[in-house]
């Protein structure tokens, strides 16, 4: 069963895509926690960080580089951003298709409650 990122990386359903090449997708999330929230994915369906393989360092570096300049085109490079890449259960990971969230456009608070 191909993942809803999946989905939207074929084009098979909508999403505002803001970035795509031959490795990577990057979309903004339907539901943004801040004013910029985007979802930067591989074309190629891996299910998560301990999915990686060792010869998949261009994409994972990739993903890198495309939040780079993201962020620099949203505006918010200078104020600085969260990248966070959720890594199942404990890690909160909802969508089973390796995904790094650009989060910034206003303070973001301490990383994690401590409670
Ligand atoms: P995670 O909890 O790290 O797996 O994050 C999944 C993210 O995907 C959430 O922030 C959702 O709001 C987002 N999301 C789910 N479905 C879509 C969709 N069709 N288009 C854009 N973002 C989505």
């Amino acid at each position: 069963m191909p993942t809803i990122f999946s989905k939207i990386v074929s084009g098979e359903i909508p999403a505002d895509i803001v970035h795509q090449d031959d490795l990577i997708t990057a979309f903004r999330d339907v539901s943004p926690a801040a004013p910029t929230h985007i979802l930067i994915v591989p074309n190629q369906e891996i299910t998560g960080v301990d999915d990686l393989d060792d010869g998949q360092a261009e994409v994972a570096g990739r993903m890198f580089l495309v939040a780079r300049d993201l962020a620099r085109k949203e505006g918010i490079a200078e104020g600085g951003y969260r990248l966070i890449i959720n890594s199942g259960p404990h890690g909160g990971q909802e969508v089973m298709h390796l995904h790094m969230h650009l989060i910034g456009g206003r303070p973001l608070g301490p990383m994690l409650s401590k409670a």
